[in-house]
């Protein structure tokens, strides 16, 4: 009898960490459509009630299976079946086994579809709603302005062009051939 439950030991701890990883995405589901109030379309009440009912199908599937590997491994013990037998049905139920993980995990694989996508449109809002300071705090250039010849003398602003200065007539442009005169007195 105990060598019995030892062999079945390891599924059953497969089984069991299968559906706790399904239990725990189905509770993250939930636990974020409630936070985020969503009205996720497709997934009405109704479809949950029916989706939680197939869950306790494939339970009792898992749970038979169970007891077909403890009678197979049971009935070998005895001799009531041969090695070749066993070896055959044992594979049988152990495929059957994976079959049932497979569709519990299809089963868990909407909620976790929906679930990253309600974890993604709580993000994207939370990045909208946050002022962005970089933009908001962007030196302003002044307007690129054209140069201007500001007298050294009386520090009048001449148009760049000036030759003169348009008040104290000051010399604003060098002369190349001609040596500085532009220091006489007025
Ligand atoms: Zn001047």
């Amino acid at each position: 009898m105990d060598a019995m439950i030892a062999s079945a030991l390891p599924w059953l701890i497969a089984f069991g960490a299968a559906l706790a990883l399904a239990g725990a995405v189905f509770a993250l589901w939930q636990s974020l459509r409630t936070a985020f109030g969503a009205a996720t379309p497709g997934a009405p009440d109704a479809t949950m009630e029916l989706t939680s009912d197939a869950r306790a199908t494939l339970i009792d599937r898992k749970n038979a299976m169970l007891r077909n590997l403890k009678d197979l491994e049971f009935e070998r013990q005895v001799g009531k079946i041969s090695e070749q037998d066993f070896v055959k049905l044992d594979a049988l139920y152990r495929q059957k086994a994976r079959e049932v993980l497979e569709q519990l995990d299809v089963e868990v694989g909407p909620w976790r579809t929906e679930a990253e996508k309600l974890v993604k449109a709580a993000v994207a809002k939370v990045k909208k709603d946050q002022p962005k300071p970089a933009e908001a705090e962007e030196p302003k250039l002044p307007p690129e302005r054209a140069p201007q010849l500001k007298c050294p003398k009386c520090e009048v602003v001449n148009d760049p062009d000036a030759t003169f200065c348009k008040k104290c007539a000051t010399r604003l442009i060098e002369e190349p051939a001609a040596p500085a005169s532009e220091e006489k007195p007025a």
